[in-house]
Parts: C-alpha cells; structure tokens; sequence
C-alpha cells in the first residue's frame, strides 16, 4: 500500500490541505478536475512546489478522471 506523506520531504513542515483544480494529463488523455483537496507545502522559503493528494483526494480524482486508475 502506498505511504501518503503528511509532511514536506523538502523542509519538515507540515503540509497544508487546500482545495485546487487539478489538471490531468497522462496518455495524451487530459482530465480537469475542480476543487480537488491537495496538500501543498506553504513555507515561503521552500523550494517545493508539488501537490499531494491524501487518500480521499486521490479516490475523488480517480472517479473524476477514470483514465489515471494506472498511478
Ligand atoms: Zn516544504
């Protein structure tokens, strides 16, 4: 089962959940997907722009966007 992080792996600090339209692109298949809870890092210091999803985020995406079940 695959680990969902809850803090940066940049910085330590504890990430921060959010709601974010999530674009979609794999396979030259494009999904868009809205309001989507993301945990980003929010340390104005820090580097690292990406976005994680939590479990349920993850599922949510997934009914959104069926074409990304391969992650
Ligand atoms: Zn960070």
């Amino acid at each position: 089962m695959t680990q969902f992080i809850k803090t940066c792996p940049n910085c330590g600090q504890n990430l921060v959940e959010k709601l974010q339209n999530v674009d979609v692109k794999q396979d030259l298949k494009a999904c868009y997907a809205e309001s989507i809870p993301v945990l980003v890092c929010e340390n104005p210091t820090c580097t690292n722009q990406e976005k994680y999803y939590s479990p349920f985020s993850f599922n949510l995406l997934k009914m959104k966007c069926p074409e990304i079940n391969k992650w």
